[in-house]
């Protein structure tokens, strides 16, 4: 008899320890802004426990809900009993895609993250149509449609697509004096989109004096197929970016990451990912120590700090928003704002951890009314504090936040930590 997806992973194990205690419930990002118990984390778990004994069919319903969590995981930092809900539900997401097939669109944008060459000519396509359907905005690194579409509304902001990307804009190696040598983790939005991200942490690593190796052959991290429930996608990019850090991974210090998804994934769920492929996961957890996120490793292990001292003081205020996959996952909030506060002013907005609402591919696209709740009380949150620039190291959030601001009519610049310092150093 052939297995089935409760006999590979045991939903069991993480759904029947919830003691229903409801401590996720006010956290939790979907059931704020659709109160209802079965979208919330322990209606999520026990649905998923139904679902292991069999009482539960993977029909449209169920599939719709299971699609409306963000993935946000506020309600993991908060349950007693350290539930992952986030993780049990990206298991599930696998099965719903098996059943019943993954949007063509979808298919189509996951094929491109697969291959570097495809990706770089279908940007480069975009880059050169994009002013034929959207309208630019320069300035920000945004554009929004000339059309109302259904999922393109024209009162949506998008990212804008840069002429080339980061990674062909530069050599593999930059040698800035030979001592010491990192290596580059960009993302596919700061490759592609948000390029002042990469350009900065370069001009960082030039003032520390430390080279620079820009891992040219980097695949997606592939977080997007995996919060999407496209396992082959994660199978195949995961797979290759292990083998391919491995091989250079003794001659650098660290591979960092200016972006906190990309980080998250490398770091914590390519291991949560093989947990049925017990080399795999070994390889992963073997490079764990080796990724950081930017700003994280130039706190402890560079002397940026005491360089950013010695630099004058920008009258601009800064507030900072968490990205769910650094403080929750990763624990890193203090160290972009410990950086950040060496050259600008930082005002904190009344609830900096709230997730901005970007919930990845599903949740912008067929699920576009739930991330448009969920972002603006955060936008409306960010106006509240004045703030000259909004800060965050992610480009998923920055892409979220600036279409929010969008909405909101709130007009602030949005700036990774990594631009920050970077322009602190040109003073
Ligand atoms: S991951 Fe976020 S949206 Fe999903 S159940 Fe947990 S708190 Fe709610
Ligand atoms: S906090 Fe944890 S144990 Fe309590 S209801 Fe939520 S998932 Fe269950």
């Amino acid at each position: 008899m052939s297995k089935t997806p409760q006999d590979i992973f045991n939903f069991a194990e993480f759904t029947d320890p919830c003691i229903k205690c409801g401590k996720c419930i006010p956290v939790c990002t979907i059931y704020n802004v659709n109160a209802d118990e079965v979208t919330s984390p322990r209606g999520f778990l026990d649905l998923l426990g139904a679902y292991q004994r069999g009482k539960l069919d993977l029909d449209k319903n169920a599939k719709d809900i299971f699609e409306s969590c963000f993935l946000c995981t506020a309600c993991t930092e908060i349950c007693p009993k350290s539930l992952p809900t986030d993780m049990v539900i990206e298991q599930v997401r696998n099965d719903i895609a098996q059943k019943f097939g993954i949007a063509w669109y979808k298919k189509a944008f996951f094929l491109l993250l697969r291959h570097r060459w495809m990706n770089d000519l279908a940007f480069k396509l975009g880059w050169v149509f994009q002013t034929c359907g959207f309208k630019i905005k320069a300035d920000i690194n945004s554009m929004s449609s000339r059309f109302n579409f259904p999922m393109l509304k024209a009162d949506r902001l998008l990212p804008s697509l840069t002429k080339t990307s980061f990674l062909n804009s530069y050599p593999e190696n930059i040698n800035n004096g030979g001592k010491r040598k990192v290596a580059i983790f960009i993302g596919c939005l700061a490759n592609y989109n948000y390029k002042g991200v990469g350009d900065g942490l370069l001009e960082i690593l030039e003032h520390l004096g430390i080279d620079a190796f820009l891992a040219k052959s980097q695949k997606c991290c592939s977080a997007p197929a995996y919060f999407t429930g496209d396992f082959d996608t994660v199978d195949n990019n995961a797979k290759f970016n292990i083998e391919y850090f491995e091989s250079f991974a003794e001659d650098v210090e660290a591979i960092i990451v200016p972006e906190a998804t990309c980080s998250a994934m490398l770091k914590i769920d390519y291991e949560h990912f093989f947990h049925d492929q017990p080399e795999w996961k070994a390889r992963a957890k073997a490079l764990k120590d080796k990724i950081f996120m930017a700003t994280e490793w130039l706190q402890h292990h560079t002397h940026l700090e005491k360089l950013l001292e010695q630099k004058k003081k920008d009258t601009k205020i800064v507030t900072y928003h968490d990205p769910c996959h650094a403080r929750k996952m990763q624990d890193i909030y203090e160290e972009p704002r410990n950086l950040i506060s060496k050259n600008y002013n930082i005002i904190e907005m009344s609830d900096p951890n709230s997730c901005c609402g970007f919930g990845g591919v599903t949740m912008q696209s067929e699920k576009y009314h739930f991330a448009k709740a969920a972002g603006i009380p955060k936008a409306a949150m960010i106006k509240k504090t004045k703030a000259d620039v909004v800060s965050a190291e992610c480009s998923a959030c920055r892409m979220q936040i600036n279409a929010s601001m969008n909405y909101a009519d709130v007009d602030i610049e949005f700036k990774n930590p990594i631009e920050l310092i970077a322009q602190a150093l040109r003073r």
